[in-house]
């Protein structure tokens, strides 16, 4: 579904992504990790077209993406969780998810709001806060949700926006171990509905559990990929990221 070819990113001196290879295939979910600074966000902001490339290639569903202007790359089906916080603080629950609604491009309704019941964007926004469990919030003001609470509103409109690939950038990093576990399910219900979703997660046994490949980076380079029994017992992996 993404093919990242021989992609690179330079900051100044710094190679963030550096001649960096690999697929992403559809119905799984495939999890980038590696330590702090290795290039993860910066993939993601590629991918998304936040960031333009210096060399390389993004092919997405067999189109060529590569340096696509931000709003296209969204509308050929690529959503996303960002690492930062980012709801409108002074708009409600319910506001901030009617702007993630694309009016003129359903077609990639994902599969938590594709069903017969009521297609209005109000009932598509009740299931997916329903999906969350976070119905009970829908007229809360952003900015009066716990961070944990802002996370699953986040994950909510990540899921909403129309897509048929989903980039998650650490939705469980800083939530308390319950949240945690909450957003693991999420993940593991997004999978069973074949989802399509590439997660960065810096907890190595939440990743080991949600994700069927794992990729991990170092230095913008990949430097093993494989299942997570593979991961767990690459010498490399171990040395690189959890001596780390
Ligand atoms: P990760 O998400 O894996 O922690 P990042 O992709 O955020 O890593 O960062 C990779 C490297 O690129 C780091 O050395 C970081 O300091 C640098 N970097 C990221 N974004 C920028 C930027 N906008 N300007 C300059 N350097 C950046
Ligand atoms: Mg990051």
């Amino acid at each position: 579904m993404l093919k990242i070819q021989n992609l690179t990113k330079k900051f100044g001196g710094v190679k963030a992504v550096n001649d960096c290879s690999f697929e992403i295939k559809k119905g799984m979910i495939t999890a980038l990790i590696g330590p702090n600074g290795s290039g993860k966000t910066t993939l993601f902001n590629l991918v998304s077209g936040i960031l333009k490339t210096d060399d390389g290639k993004i092919i997405f569903d067999n189109q060529n993406i590569t340096n696509l202007a931000i709003e296209k790359i969204s509308n050929l089906g690529i959503s996303r969780l960002f690492q930062k916080p980012s709801l409108f603080k002074n708009l409600t629950v319910k506001e901030n998810l009617f702007l993630a609604i694309n009016e003129q491009d359903t077609k990639f309704w994902s599969s938590f709001v594709k069903t017969s019941e009521d297609k209005s964007d109000e009932g598509k926004i009740m299931r997916i806060l329903k999906s969350v469990e976070m119905e009970k919030f829908i007229d809360t003001n952003a900015k009066d949700l716990s961070y944990g609470q802002k996370r699953l509103v986040e994950i909510a409109r990540a899921i909403l926006n129309q897509h048929k690939f989903l980039m998650l950038d650490e939705p469980a990093a800083g939530v308390n171990p319950k949240l945690r576990e909450k957003i693991k399910k999420i993940l593991l219900k997004l999978k069973e509905k074949n989802e399509t979703i590439l997660l960065i997660e810096h907890d190595m046994n939440f990743t080991l559990k949600t994700a069927d490949i794992i990729i991990v980076l170092e230095k913008g380079k990949v430097i093993a990929q494989g299942n997570p029994n593979e991961i767990k017992s690459n010498p490399r992996v171990l040395d690189a990221y959890l001596g780390a």
